[in-house]
């Protein structure tokens, strides 16, 4: 695949200027001199929208295990169009409206939910969608009588669009939950009040806009306990009744915290962070304003104190993927390869230099065993993938291969240097490869170009050797 080649292509806007250029007339002079003036484009199928703010209220705990919910969903029209859709998973909707009047819900499948309008929405127009719904077996919620949490897959659980990872929206979520439970959600806790008896209404909100699959929440008969130390952000950590919330792992939050403060030139951006820990469960997954971290991802450090990569992972996603989003799947190695690479960063400087050779080793080592079992792709490699695993040895295993190179390339003072450059000019923005490209070519005199073609966009020569 060439540069031009892949979707965020240097040369698209000269394809484009050729393509209508292609398109012209044999004859120009063809052309009346005074042309009717156009009509309205015919506006009937999905129009384009950008999602501004979600409200969202939901119950966890609905009958036979039914997650209950009622949501509107501001938005603004960025292209006309009769229909609205959204690839949720397998929502039962039972009412909608648009601006206050009714329309019917297309279907709702795996295929997504879609809403048909009775007239087309025009351009720079805001509308507001509200939806009430329920969810039988919503894909990434972890259930029991007594605790729920999510992870990743926000709209099996809300109405959005998972894969736009682009469109970015504050979120105003109420969670009616059994009274005393605690929860988790993204931004902070604004509300708390009791409903009936029995049950409890605990509204969070974010002040910043985010992408949809890192909103997740958590509920459940939790306690909680601050981390000890003077850190300049409030970290807390979850656990079931009855489990320790005093892992050594989470005591180095803090400075793990401090350390990619420092490498990204950019303070923690929230005033709080929460850690769930979840003994009996696997998940590393991160979210707004918390992590989920299961037994086997974090309780090996009781073996080995270096076995710290999942709290250090979950933690730097709250610069490189939750605030500096990649823009789709084919730029998804700036949210994993980065944080992959930052997690042997900080490895080397908590542990030594061979804590790093080590992480960077192992990173090699999968990424080689799937080049050789599949084939090497570049790291903007649009698809398809044979499998989750395989993406994964390239967007996270040799992105984080790539960026030691790029650091031996540029030089140890340039290299962080282009990291920060990036990190600052970047927050709040979704990104692409040439984005961070262009950061670090900033910081050095040395043409990157040739590295970048080779292992991020892919050259017409071979890709990578493997030495
Ligand atoms: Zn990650």
């Amino acid at each position: 695949m060439t540069r031009a080649g892949t979707p965020s292509g240097r040369a698209s806007g000269l394809a484009l200027s050729l393509a209508l250029l292609s398109g012209l007339p044999a004859a120009c002079s063809a052309i009346p001199s005074v042309q009717a003036p156009p009509r309205p484009a015919p506006a009937s199928g999905p129009a384009q929208i950008d999602i501004v703010h979600q409200s969202v209220e939901l119950d966890p705990f609905g009958a036979d295990g039914t997650l209950t919910g009622l949501q509107t969903l501001t938005f603004v029209v960025t292209g006309a169009g009769d229909r609205l859709q959204f690839d949720t998973g397998a929502l039962e909707v039972a009412s909608a409206e648009l601006d206050g009047q009714p329309v019917p819900a297309l279907h709702t499948d795996d295929a997504g939910t879609g809403f048909q309008l009775p007239n087309a929405l025009q351009v720079g127009t805001e509308h507001a969608l509200t939806v009430a719904y329920s969810v039988d077996q919503p894909r990434g919620v972890q259930r029991s009588a007594d605790r729920v949490y999510t992870g990743y897959f926000a709209c099996d659980w809300m109405v959005c669009r998972q894969s736009d990872f682009a469109d970015r929206f504050t979120m105003d979520l109420a969670l009616v939950v059994p009274s005393g439970m605690t929860t988790l959600g993204p931004g902070s806790q604004v509300d708390r009040t009791s409903q009936g008896p029995d049950r409890e209404r605990h509204l969070w909100r974010t002040a910043e806009p985010f992408p949809a699959y890192v909103h997740a929440f958590a509920a459940g008969r939790l306690h909680g306990m601050p981390l000890p130390g003077d850190c300049p952000v409030k970290l807390d950590v979850w656990a079931p009744e009855g489990v320790a919330t005093t892992e050594p792992v989470f005591a180095e939050t803090c400075d793990m915290l401090r350390f990619f403060e420092g490498r990204a030139g950019v303070a923690f951006p929230a005033p709080h962070y929460a850690q769930l820990f979840i003994p009996d469960r696997n998940e590393a997954q991160e979210a707004v304003s918390h992590s989920i971290l299961g037994g086997s991802s974090v309780l090996a450090v009781r073996e080995d104190p270096t076995e710290d990569w999942a709290v250090a992972h979950e933690l730097a996603h709250q610069w490189w993927g939750n605030r500096i989003t990649a823009r789709d799947l084919t730029q998804f190695w700036l949210n994993e390869g980065v944080v992959t690479f930052m997690v042997a960063a900080w490895k080397e400087h908590r542990w030594g230099r061979d804590a790093y050779d080590r992480e960077i080793g192992l990173a090699r080592t999968r990424w080689e065993g799937c080049r050789e079992r599949w084939q090497d792709v570049p790291l903007t490699f649009a698809g398809p993938w044979p499998s989750l695993g395989v993406r994964r040895c390239f967007q996270y295993s040799k992105a984080s291969v790539f960026l030691d190179v790029l650091r031996q390339t540029m030089g140890e003072d340039a290299f962080w240097l282009g990291i920060r450059t990036y990190t600052r000019d970047n927050l709040g923005r979704s990104v692409t490869s040439e984005d961070f490209e262009r950061a670090m070519q900033a910081r050095t005199p040395t043409d990157l170009s040739p590295l970048f073609d080779s292992w991020v966009y892919g050259s017409a020569e071979a890709l990578v050797p493997s030495a």
